[in-house]
C-alpha cells in the first residue's frame, strides 16, 4: 500500500515497530510524538520512521489521531541512545524512550495545556513599595503572593494559584494599579556576553595544585573523553566539576551539561551549590530530575532541557535519558553508588550509559569517586579512562580522620562492658564529642528496631506470613514490618506458638540504638535519619538541615547518612554491625563495604577538626578493615581486581541474569531449566557458560517464588548476540508469572 506512514514505537514489550497511515495537517518528522490506536486503547508513541508505502494490509492499517506540534521532535542522537540501551537492555525502543518522557508528555490529553503559554507575573518597583502596607493585615493568602511575587523574577499562575486560590482576580487588580506586570516568557534567550562567573557573591575558593590540574585536563579535552576524578572524601570534586562546567558554559553560550548524583537527598545541597556559583545565568538555567519532583515540575523541567534553555541538568539516574540537544558535559557523582543502576522494569546503569551517550555526542565524561568501583579502576588501569587524583583534602586543616578498630572479642575477653552492642570505647568517645559541642555520626545498615524478634521457650521467629523472611520489629510503630513485601501486623503480647509472654528482640536496629544512645550518652540530643523517620515528603531535607543547624549532637542511621554530605561539625564516626557483609555470598559485597565505609567516614573531620572512626568488629585483621585502615583504596582495589581475576569474576568476564517469579519455586526453576535448554550458542561466537537455575536468597516475597539463572561470556558481544538471539525462545516459554532479562547485573 502506498501514500504516508508512519513507524511508531509504543511501551509495549515487542522489539518492533508499528505501521499507521499518516493524514494530519501538520507534516510528520521522525522524533515527533502522536497519538495512535493501540489494541482497544490510544496511547503516546513515537516517529522512528517515516514511509511511503507499508506491508501490512490496509485494512489491518490505522491511523495517527494526533501529533504533539507543540513540542520539538526528539533528535536523532537522542532516539539512537534510546535504541542502544533498548539493544543492550534487551527490550524494545518503546519500552526505554516512551517511560523516559514526563508522563504529561505520554497522555496525549494533557498536551494542549502543557504547551499552552502560561501568564507569569512580574513584580513592578511601585508594587515592591505599596504592596506591603495595602494588604490587609490578616490577607495570609494575599501576602504569600505578595512574598513570592518579591521573591521570584517571576511567577507563573499555576504556582500562583497554588497560593491563593483567586490569584487570577488579585492579578487583574494588580495590573490595573501598576504594581505588577506580565512576563510572557520565562525561558530567556542565551545571553552571549553572559558572565558564568559569580559577580561578587561569595568569593571562589582557590584550587588546589591538583583540583586545577584536573580542571585543565578536563577543560583541555576535544572529543570523547572519559575522566576518573578519583579524590579521597573532601578533596573537593565537586569544587571541580564546577570549575569545568563554568569552563565550558562561558566558551559556549549554547552548551548544556548533565550533572549526576546518586541520591535525591543530594540534589538540593547540589542545587544550592550550583545556583550559587552560576547565578549569573538566565532564570530557569538549571533544572533538577528526579522521581520527587511533581510531575508539572518535572514537565517543565524536561522542556527546559529538550528546549535548550536549561543550560545544567541536575538529576538522579532517570535524568540520562533526558532529552538535551546541546549536552556538551557528562558528569557523574559517586559514579561507583549502585543507585545508579534501575533494579526493575529497564534495568540500566545511568553511569554506563553516561559512558556510552558521552561517546556519541564525542564529548567529555567525568566519573567522580573516592572508591570507583572495580568496572572503572579496570578501565583506568587500562588507560581507557584519563585518572584524575586527588590525593589530599582540600580545606588545607583538613586531615582524613584516623580509623580505628575495635575489637569487640578482645572487650570481651578483658571484661569491659559494653552497653547493647556500644562498645566501651565508642560510648566514652561520643561522650567527649557532646561535651566539646561537637558532632558523631553512628552508622549501622540496618533499620528498624530488631531484625528479629523470637520465643526463647520454643524457638519461635516472628517471620512474614508472604516472604521467606524475618518480620523486622519496630518500636515506635508498634509494629512488625517485613522489609521486602510492607506486610505489616501489631506486636504480639506473647508467643503465637506457646503461648510464652517473654518474646525477647534479637539484634539491632537503627531504632535500638538511638534508644541506647539516649541512655548511655545523657543530655546528648539525639536523631535518626533513615526511611522509617524520613518516610514524608521533604522531612529528610529538614533533618538534614537540623544537622548542619548544629541541633543534633549524635546522628544514627543508615547509609542515608553515609552518601556525600557535606557535614561541617562532624569529628567522629562509629560503625555498628559492619562485619556481616564481610560473609555475604554476593562477590561485590566487600567492594561495598568498602566503598560505604570509606564514604561515611568522609563525613568526619571536614572542616578542620581532627576526625575520628570507629569500627567495631570480631575480625580486626581482616584485609578490607586493615586497607580501611590505612585510606588505601589503591591496594584495595588492586587486590580485589587479582581475586576477580583468579576467579574469573566480573570486570573480567560479562554476565546476564534471566529471572523468573513463580507460583511455585519448582514453577520458576522449571522456566529456567527450559530457558537454559532452548539457550543456543552462536556458532563462531566465544563461549558462553550458562549455569544452573537457582533459588534466590530470600525465595519468597509476597507470595511469589523467585529463581535465576546466569549467564557468563569472556566477550561481551558474544554475550549480547546469543541473549538476542534467545529472546524469541524465551518469549515463547510458559508458566511464571513474570521473567526478565538484566545485563550486567549488580546482584549476583
Ligand atoms: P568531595 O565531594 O570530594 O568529598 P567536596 O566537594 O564536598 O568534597 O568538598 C569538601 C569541602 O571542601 C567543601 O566544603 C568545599 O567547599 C571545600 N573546598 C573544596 N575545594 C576547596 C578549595 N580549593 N579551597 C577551600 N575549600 C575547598
Ligand atoms: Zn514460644
Ligand atoms: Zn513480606
Amino acid at each position: 500500500m502506498t501514500g504516508l506512514f508512519v513507524r511508531v514505537a509504543v511501551d509495549q514489550p515487542m522489539p518492533v515497530l508499528f505501521d499507521y497511515r499518516y493524514a494530519l495537517p501538520d507534516a510528520p518528522a521522525v522524533g515527533m510524538l502522536v497519538q495512535v490506536p493501540f489494541g482497544r486503547r490510544e496511547v503516546v508513541g513515537l516517529i522512528c520512521e517515516i514511509a511511503h508505502s507499508s506491508d501490512v494490509p490496509a485494512e489491518k492499517l490505522r491511523a495517527v489521531t494526533a501529533v504533539c506540534d507543540g513540542c520539538a521532535p526528539l533528535s536523532d542522537a537522542w532516539i539512537a541512545l534510546a535504541a542502544f540501551a533498548a539493544d543492550y537492555y534487551q527490550r524494545g525502543l518503546g519500552e526505554v524512550a516512551l517511560p523516559a518522557l514526563p508522563q504529561a508528555l505520554r497522555d496525549a490529553s494533557r498536551w494542549n495545556r502543557l504547551f499552552a503559554v502560561e501568564p507569569r507575573y512580574r513584580l513592578l518597583p511601585e508594587g515592591r513599595a505599596q504592596l506591603p502596607d495595602a494588604l490587609p493585615a490578616r490577607a495570609s493568602a494575599l501576602r504569600r503572593l505578595a512574598e513570592a511575587l518579591a521573591e521570584q523574577p517571576s511567577l507563573a499562575l499555576s504556582d500562583a494559584r497554588a497560593l491563593h486560590p483567586k490569584a487570577s482576580v488579585t492579578f487583574d487588580d494588580w495590573l490595573a494599579r501598576g504594581w505588577i506586570e506580565t512576563a510572557t516568557t520565562q525561558t530567556v534567550e542565551p545571553d552571549a556576553n553572559a558572565h558564568v562567573l559569580p559577580t561578587g557573591a561569595a568569593p571562589l575558593p582557590i584550587l588546589t595544585d591538583e583540583q586545577r590540574d584536573a580542571v585543565d585536563a578536563i577543560s583541555g579535552a576535544q572529543g570523547f573523553a572519559p575522566f576518573l576524578l578519583h579524590g579521597v572524601t573532601g578533596s573537593g570534586k565537586t569544587e571541580v566539576y564546577l570549575h569545568a562546567l563554568a569552563v565550558l558554559l562561558a566558551a559556549r553560550p549554547d552548551a548544556q551539561a548533565l550533572v549526576l548524583v546518586p541520591e535525591i537527598n543530594l540534589t538540593p545541597q547540589f542545587e544550592a551549590a550550583f545556583r550559587a556559583r552560576f547565578s549569573a545565568l538566565a532564570d530557569g538555567s538549571i533544572v533538577t530530575m528526579h522521581s520527587g519532583l511533581a510531575e508539572g515540575e518535572r514537565a517543565r523541567n524536561w522542556l527546559a532541557a529538550h528546549t535548550g534553555s536549561a543550560r545544567i541538568v541536575l538529576g538522579t539516574r532517570l535524568a540520562i535519558l533526558a532529552s538535551m540537544p546541546q549536552l556538551a558535559m557528562i558528569v557523574v557523582d559517586e559514579e561507583h553508588d549502585p543507585a545508579y543502576k534501575q533494579q526493575e522494569g529497564l534495568r540500566y546503569s545511568a553511569r554506563d550509559l553516561a559512558i556510552y551517550r558521552a561517546k556519541q555526542l564525542d564529548i567529555p565524561v567525568v566519573l567522580g569517586s573516592a572508591t570507583p568501583s572495580l568496572e572503572t579502576w579496570w578501565q583506568a588501569e587500562q588507560g581507557r579512562y584519563t585518572r584524575l587524583t586527588l590525593t589530599r583534602r582540600a580545606v588545607a586543616e583538613a586531615a582524613l580522620p584516623a580509623v580505628k578498630l575495635i575489637d569487640l572479642e578482645e572487650e570481651r575477653r578483658r571484661g569491659r562492658a559494653s552497653v547493647e552492642g556500644l562498645a566501651g570505647p565508642l560510648i566514652a568517645a561520643l561522650k567527649t564529642r557532646v561535651e566539646r559541642g561537637e558532632q558523631s555520626l553512628v552508622f549501622l545498615n540496618r533499620r528498624g528496631y530488631a531484625p528479629i524478634l523470637s520465643c526463647d521457650a520454643c524457638g519461635w521467629v516472628a517471620g512474614c506470613p508472604r516472604c521467606s523472611a524475618y518480620a523486622v520489629l519496630h518500636k515506635p510503630e508498634r509494629a512488625l514490618r517485613c522489609h521486602h513485601c510492607g506486610w505489616e501486623s501489631r506486636i504480639p503480647k506473647s508467643c503465637p506458638d506457646c503461648g510464652n509472654i517473654d518474646i525477647a528482640p534479637m539484634g539491632r536496629g537503627t531504632q535500638r540504638v538511638e534508644e541506647t544512645l539516649a541512655s548511655v550518652v545523657p543530655g546528648a540530643r539525639v536523631l535518626r535519619i533513615d526511611a522509617d523517620s524520613t518516610r514524608r515528603k521533604g522531612s529528610a531535607q529538614a533533618l538534614f538541615s537540623d544537622v548542619h543547624a548544629g541541633e543534633v549532637d549524635i546522628l544514627v542511621g543508615t547509609q542515608m547518612i553515609a552518601k556525600g554530605h557535606d557535614f561541617r561539625r562532624v569529628t567522629l564516626v562509629g560503625v555498628l554491625n559492619a562485619d556481616t557483609a564481610l560473609f555475604s555470598h554476593d562477590f561485590r559485597a566487600s567492594e561495598r563495604l568498602f566503598a560505604q565505609l570509606t564514604q561515611v567516614s568522609g563525613r568526619a573531620g571536614r572542616a578542620g577538626l581532627p576526625g575520628e572512626v570507629m569500627i567495631q568488629t570480631r575480625y580486626p585483621r581482616h584485609a578490607l578493615y586493615q586497607a580501611l585502615s590505612r585510606q588505601d583504596y589503591v591496594g584495595f582495589a588492586n587486590s580485589t581486581l587479582a581475586e576477580r581475576r583468579d576467579a574469573r569474576l566480573p570486570p573480567f568476564v560479562y554476565q546476564a541474569m534471566l529471572r523468573a517469579e513463580g507460583r511455585t519455586l519448582e514453577a520458576a526453576l522449571k522456566f529456567l531449566e527450559d530457558a537454559a535448554a532452548a539457550f543456543a550458542p552462536l556458532p563462531g561466537a566465544d563461549r558462553v557458560t550458562v549455569y544452573d537455575a537457582v533459588p534466590l536468597t530470600i525465595v519468597k516475597v509476597f507470595n511469589v517464588h523467585r529463581a535465576q539463572l546466569l549467564l557468563e561470556s569472556a566477550s561481551r558481544a558474544a554475550l549480547q548476540a546469543s541473549l538476542r538471539a534467545w529472546q524469541p525462545a524465551l518469549r515463547s516459554l510458559k508458566g511464571v508469572l513474570r521473567w526478565n532479562v538484566e545485563v550486567d547485573p549488580l546482584d549476583v
